[in-house]
């Protein structure tokens, strides 16, 4: 064996120069449903397309090397990944999710758990108390988003992992906010990685994706066969533009994050912004876990403006260079508003327990230049 290869090299190489057929240097797309049996009772590797594609396979290598992972599934978006994840979690079973996690992945959690798929208890998993009092119940699954969305905060994932381990249950990590670019969520003892590859991973806005990465070899296998049985998985094309996107993953996203860190000091000395949520600032809560277990400490933040909604409509409504759309992890900047975009499902109450406030605004930091995004800012803050 030689040795494992840089993940920057993974993620730029990945698959390259394998073509057997033309010796093409760029992966080829096998756009197929159906594979031929190479004859009677003699099935290749690939037989039907919900099942597996080269193309598919080829990226969810990628990722399970990038993540320290055993094997992962590509499926048709993130959800679908957190999704089948919920699928093996039994009646009685009780789910341990973080009180301000992905909008998406609340409404989830509780209409599965309205349809009484299993139970689940919001909490904040930074309150060392309330996660005592979980713990003492028992769950099978804790799911963890660090950093959290919108507020950035920051989870210990070795340490929930101990709690965990001590307890019976498995843990799961949505690393979409940052990629294996930057932290690695399986070597701090998780079971398992989800991402929206619609975010980082890919990159570029133009696919929806997920994908489950798991510690365990026979894990992999159970959710691989779900994913068939349920039909889940993600296709050919969608595979084929984010392995293409991955290739310049970690330059994205270190020049997206040099570029974030700066304007979260902007932000942090503007009059009109009381506060900013970027762990990287040393003012934040989290700086020092990020610090342990991130290699960076990306390109999402949020601030909360001054003056409430009437403010944060003028804002947004003056603002340059930014565009005003949900997602993130793209080459351009995004500027959202969770209390009426994101997390507008969620209710007041539920927002004002998670800390979300009206005035609180998200920002993706895309690849344009510095002054772009300042001069983009400055407007709105003129309005
Ligand atoms: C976007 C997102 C998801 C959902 O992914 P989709 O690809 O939109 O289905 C889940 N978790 C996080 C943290 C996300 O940002």
């Amino acid at each position: 064996m030689t040795k494992e290869q840089a993940p920057e090299t993974i993620a730029a190489t990945y698959g390259v120069a394998t073509d057997a057929a033309f010796g093409a240097v760029a992966p080829p797309i096998y756009l197929t449903s159906t594979f031929t049996f190479e004859g009677f009772e003699q099935p290749r590797e690939f037989d039907y397309g919900r099942a597996g594609n080269p193309t598919r396979a080829m990226l969810a290598e990628a990722l399970a090397r990038l993540e320290h992972g055993a094997g992962a599934v590509i499926t048709a978006s993130g959800m679908a990944a957190v999704d089948l994840l919920l699928a093996q979690i039994d009646s009685d079973d009780l789910v341990l999710a973080p009180h301000d996690c992905y909008g998406g992945t609340r409404r989830l959690l509780l209409a599965r758990a309205a349809k009484r798929q299993f139970r689940v208890t919001f909490i904040d998993q930074s309150d060392g108390d309330a996660l005592a009092v979980a713990f003492s119940d028992k769950p099978a699954l804790v799911l963890v988003e660090t950093p959290s969305n919108p507020l950035m905060r920051v989870v210990d994932i070795r340490g929930i992992c101990a709690l965990a381990k001590a307890a019976g249950a498995r843990v799961a990590v949505d690393n979409t906010f940052l990629s294996p670019a930057l932290q690695r969520p399986l070597t701090l003892g998780a079971d398992y990685v989800i991402h929206s590859t619609t975010k980082y991973l890919n990159g570029h806005s133009d696919v929806i994706g997920g994908a489950v990465i798991t510690a365990d070899a026979d894990e992999y296998l159970k959710l691989a066969v779900w994913a068939n049985v349920v039909g889940v998985t993600g296709a050919p094309f969608d595979a084929w533009l984010t392995l293409r996107g991955l290739r310049t993953l970690f330059p994205r996203i270190e020049r997206q994050q040099r570029t974030a860190g700066m304007i979260a000091k902007y932000l942090e000395q503007h009059a009109r912004v009381c506060a900013v949520h970027y762990p990287g600032l040393a003012s934040h809560p989290g700086h020092v876990i990020a610090t342990s277990q991130q290699h960076g400490f990306g390109a999402m933040l949020s601030f909360e403006l001054e003056g409430g909604v009437e403010a944060v409509g003028r804002f947004i409504t003056a603002i340059g260079t930014f565009t005003l759309a949900e997602s993130l992890g793209g080459v351009e900047s995004l500027i959202s508003h969770p209390a009426t975009m994101t997390h507008a499902d969620m209710g007041v109450e539920a927002r004002q327990m998670a800390g979300i406030n009206d005035g609180l605004l998200r920002l993706s930091i895309g690849l344009e230049h510095l002054d772009d995004l300042i001069a983009g800012l400055e407007k709105g803050f003129g309005a």
